[in-house]
């Protein structure tokens, strides 16, 4: 990468997203169990019987009334975007059990992005609109010239798959080393480029399309399955300025596999190899999250240890900044999932 994170700065945010109280728990009447005492905070109610309530702390805290553009303004996303203009690799990941609104807050709700929605329809998520606020910035940088590349890809049971190349027939594709960028890459992954906004929308829909239909020849496949969608943001300063400056910025927008799917004790054969690997990249993902907030600890960081954490390995290392959105349900029967999240997503960042 071609830019030095400020020491200083904090190089993880982690913000929490309570989904609403679906029809399916309002007709069983299912008893809430959070509170929202103060800004960042939640209280989690019956974490063990005859307990206290616990509380967490957080960066940011959205409760469940908050919309897709709170999440924009407030989650740090926008901070992301700004370091991956200036030459950064940043990364904004969602984090939680099946169901929990992962796919929501990234791409909204289900169907609209492969009904080919306008961008500024206000149900879209984080990841369109970043794009938007993306083009707002470089069109406020005139003296630049930025050229932008998209890849859409999957990582299901260890192999990447590429989602805007399905006609290699969901062929897998190797992550290798780069001695020259000092970083992992995908070779042979389909990079897009885009000059305007509705190219990098279509590349979400594109993808997003293929995903599903891999969702459909394979039962639960996407709560089985992580999908990083990345652009790279390469900035050049016109000749005429007399300065050579060329930025390498990079942001990955990640959906991370059901959370749930690490506890299943009781799968057999295939279920448990995908298991295995969802339980190991998720588990590592923790470690490498955990290191980063650490700013003391420089030990090593096992990011060779899945594919997921080798593509993340440039934004995760301290060379740009992570956000950690962490999805919970607020109901009783999600208790066990919600307090495993929001044990993960507090271990990433001790406040
Ligand atoms: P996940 O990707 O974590 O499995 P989804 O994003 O698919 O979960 O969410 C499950 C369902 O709940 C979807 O129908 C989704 O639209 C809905 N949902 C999730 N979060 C919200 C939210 N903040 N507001 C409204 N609906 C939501
Ligand atoms: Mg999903």
């Amino acid at each position: 990468s071609t830019a030095n994170l400020n020491a200083d700065e904090d190089n993880i945010n982690v913000v929490v997203r309570v989904r609403p109280v679906n029809d399916k728990e309002r007709s069983l009447r299912e008893r809430h169990m959070l509170e929202f005492p103060g800004k960042g905070q939640i209280i989690c109610h019956g974490t063990t019987p005859g307990q206290k309530p616990k509380l967490f702390s957080y960066n940011v805290v959205f409760e469940p009334a908050a919309t897709q553009e709170d999440v924009l303004e407030y989650s740090g996303i926008k901070r992301l975007l700004e370091m991956a203009v200036e030459g950064f690799s940043c990364t904004a990941f969602c984090y939680g059990q099946t169901g929990s609104g992962k796919t929501h807050t990234l791409t909204g709700p289900p169907g609209l992005v492969e009904s080919g929605a306008s961008p500024y329809s206000e149900d879209h998520g984080l990841v369109v609109r970043s794009f938007v606020y993306l083009f707002q910035l470089l069109q406020d940088r005139p003296d630049c010239h930025y050229i932008l590349k998209a890849s859409f890809l999957e990582i299901y049971n260890e192999k990447v798959i590429d989602l805007l190349n399905p006609g290699n027939s969901r062929k897998p594709l190797q992550v290798r080393w780069s001695k020259e960028s000092r970083s992992f890459y995908v070779e042979n992954l389909f990079m897009v480029d885009c000059e305007q906004l509705d190219d990098l929308f279509a590349v979400l829909e594109e993808g997003t399309r293929n995903r599903a239909v891999g969702a459909h020849a394979m039962n639960a496949h996407s709560s089985r399955s992580h999908t990083v969608l990345s652009v790279r943001v390469r900035g050049l300063v016109r000749e005429q300025r007399g300065v050579a400056c060329a930025t390498h910025g990079k942001i990955n927008f990640v959906d991370l596999a059901g959370s749930e799917v690490t506890k299943r004790t009781n799968s057999t054969g295939k279920t448990l190899e995908e298991a295995n690997n969802i339980n190991r990249s998720l588990m590592v993902l923790g470690y490498c999250i955990a290191q980063l907030s650490d700013g003391r600890k420089k030990g090593h960081i096992p990011y060779r240890d899945s594919k997921l954490t080798k593509l993340l390995a440039d934004s995760l290392a301290g060379n740009g900044v992570t956000l950690m959105i962490a999805c919970i349900a607020p109901t009783k029967s999600n208790l066990s999932e919600t307090i495993n999240t929001l044990r993960y997503a507090a271990r990433a960042k001790k406040i």
